[in-house]
């Protein structure tokens, strides 16, 4: 490709809405540009990328055994409500009718399509295993978007849905999915790691994820590697401590606090930790408001106090006039002595001695709280998100945490979909047997802002090579005024091309400067310099995107080391 005839406009100005660094990179180097909240286009240099990681997921998908469909993004709302989703799914789903009035989604996902085509097309054991996957847009209306093409409102995602008789298939089927997944970030050159994840919304058991590692990631991961443990925080369990409670030494002290409001309020009057503390949050449960409590310093774990019998799921903040018409108090003052509501008490609270929190009384808090004294020993419950140290399950590591962005997604469903919607097929014996469905989800677009969230410097990007839009650029210098320079640009430009490599020509009349700075930018691994002084010796001047140094290369040694490349 000859950069003149390639349309790319960069940006030196980093884009206000851009929030991290591949939303503003992206932009700058012109591979996405928006149209509206969480929409986006894909430019010509955006989409090569796009195109290399679909047909790197598509090769492993079929190497896999895997069979391509591609299915419709408008879905009727008759299989959603076969399913049930029409009414669980909620405003993530975008909703729209035709001119007959008949309601319709467009696809956030294709559980409910896919299981009509497999209960149609699948009659008997023997058409199984069957894994159908495409490579789609899905629209799902995120509260949120932001981060560009990470968490966008379109995006294209590959689906795949496999369909065995038993768990023992399904279990081979998620098998064949985990290693194909592994292969394929893999060949991406990232750096990932797979961790245990909640199945969430869609239902289901077994479910890990695939999360490439980046400090600004959306999730964070705990792990221990000596312990081969990893799991998304969200479901990373916590224990109760092993150890005997410190034996009470404070009395019991009720006093004024006018103007707490916060922990850390209560801290700065008391001269404590938030750890020597406790709080009290009010949340809906299934029959009325019940109380959570937690260490001051630990975190609510939303994932986990919804799935708690008694506490309504999704996890909802009660209100302020409801937590003052069932305690007689605002938030602020809450704590367990004395509470009215049903409690859970996370486990790490059962350990805590001479604590202070508040005493369900506007202005007033306790200190010097002990169980079994002043209130008493609770049962526990794993309310919390794990920190850094706390023990892995095996307890025999520690905990540390990561943080990660979520480009795939492995769930065993079992039989949710299949039995609602009737998805069955003749079994050996000759009875029918409702089939047993995984589903496997990779976020192409999410990909591709992954990478460059992985992989950047402060000029600009550095595309991992396997996902690089153009393996080569030259850059020549004065090439519109040198005939030599560009004939031995227009030559190597020729060769290279001919040896199967992307080869972007820097054939501008521009400054060096500038066409260095946009070659960093788009983050183009190997840079060829073809200048009248170099010639006059038969060198070019070579350098690779992570190098801070060129080096002169005689030609042949440039040919070699670029035509050796793997290209994937
Ligand atoms: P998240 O937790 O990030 O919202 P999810 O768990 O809801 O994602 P899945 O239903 O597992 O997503 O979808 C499969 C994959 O699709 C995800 O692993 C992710 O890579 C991608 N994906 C999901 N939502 C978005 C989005 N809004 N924008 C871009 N990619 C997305
Ligand atoms: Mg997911």
């Amino acid at each position: 490709m000859r950069f003149s005839e390639f349309a790319l406009t960069t940006l030196k100005e980093v884009p206000a809405e851009a929030e991290i660094v591949s939303h503003k990179l992206m932009l700058r180097a012109g591979l996405i540009r928006r149209l509206s909240s969480g929409l986006f286009t894909w430019m010509p240099l955006g989409l090569r990328v796009l195109r290399i990681v679909e047909s790197v997921v598509r090769e492993e998908m079929d190497r896999a055994g895997a069979l391509e469909l591609l299915m419709p993004t408008v879905q009727p709302a008759e299989l959603w409500q076969e399913s049930g989703r029409w009414e669980q799914y909620g405003p993530l789903l975008l909703r729209m009718q035709d001119r007959h009035d008949r309601e319709y989604c467009f696809g956030p996902t294709h559980e409910e399509v896919i299981t009509d085509v497999a209960r149609r097309e699948l009659r008997s054991y023997k058409q199984l295993p069957v894994n159908y996957y495409q490579i789609q847009t899905k629209f799902r209306d995120e509260i949120r978007p932001r981060f560009g093409v990470m968490r966008s409102r379109e995006f294209i995602m590959k689906d795949a849905y496999s369909f065995d008789l038993d768990q023992e298939g399904l279990q081979q089927s998620y098998d064949r999915m985990h290693a194909a997944y592994t292969a394929i970030f893999k060949r991406l050159g990232l750096k990932f790691r797979v961790v245990d994840a909640d199945s969430g919304e869609i239902g289901g058991s077994r479910s890990q994820e695939f999360h490439v590692l980046a400090d600004s990631g959306e999730d964070a991961i705990a792990y221990c590697d000596a312990d081969h443990y990893a799991s998304n925080i969200e479901t990373a369990a916590t224990f109760p401590s092993a150890g005997e409670r410190s034996a009470a030494t404070q009395e019991l002290e009720k006093f004024a606090t006018p103007g707490v409001k916060a922990i850390s309020d209560l801290c700065a009057m008391l001269d404590i930790t938030p750890a020597q503390t406790v709080k009290t949050l009010i949340v809906d449960g299934t029959d009325g408001p019940v109380a959570l409590i937690l260490r001051g310093d630990h975190e609510l774990n939303a994932v986990k106090a919804q799935k708690l019998e008694g506490v309504a799921s999704p996890l909802t903040m009660a209100d302020t006039g409801t937590i003052i018409k069932a305690l007689g108090a605002e938030p602020g003052s809450l704590g367990p002595v004395g509470m009215a509501l049903p409690t859970y008490v996370d486990h790490a609270v059962a350990s805590m001695a001479d604590f202070s929190c508040g005493a369900n009384e506007n202005g007033y808090h306790y200190k010097g709280v002990n169980f079994g004294r002043d209130l008493p020993d609770p049962e526990t419950f794993d309310l919390r998100n794990v920190v850094t140290g706390d023990p892995t399950p095996g307890g025999t590591g520690t905990l540390s945490i990561a943080r990660g962005i979520e480009v795939g997604h492995i769930f065993q469903l079992g039989s949710k979909y299949s039995e609602a919607m009737k998805a069955t097929v003749q079994a050996p014996d000759g009875t029918n047997r409702v089939m047993e469905m995984g589903c496997y989800g990779i976020g192409i677009t999410r990909i591709v802002g992954a990478a460059i969230e992985q992989n950047h410097d402060d000029n600009g990007i550095i595309w991992p090579g396997p996902l690089a839009p153009f393996n080569v650029v030259i850059v020549p210098i004065n090439m519109h005024r040198s005939d030599e320079v560009r004939e031995a640009s227009e030559a190597l430009y020729a060769e290279l091309t001919d040896a199967g490599l992307e080869v972007l020509l820097d054939d501008r009349d521009a400054r060096p400067g500038v066409k260095f700075a946009d070659a960093e930018l788009i983050g183009i691994p190997h840079r060829v310099v073809i200048g009248d002084r170099g010639l006059s010796k038969g060198e070019f001047e070579y350098r690779h995107r992570r190098d801070t140094e060129s080096r002169d290369l005689k030609r042949e040694e440039v040919l070699k080391l670029l035509k050796d490349l793997p290209i994937s």
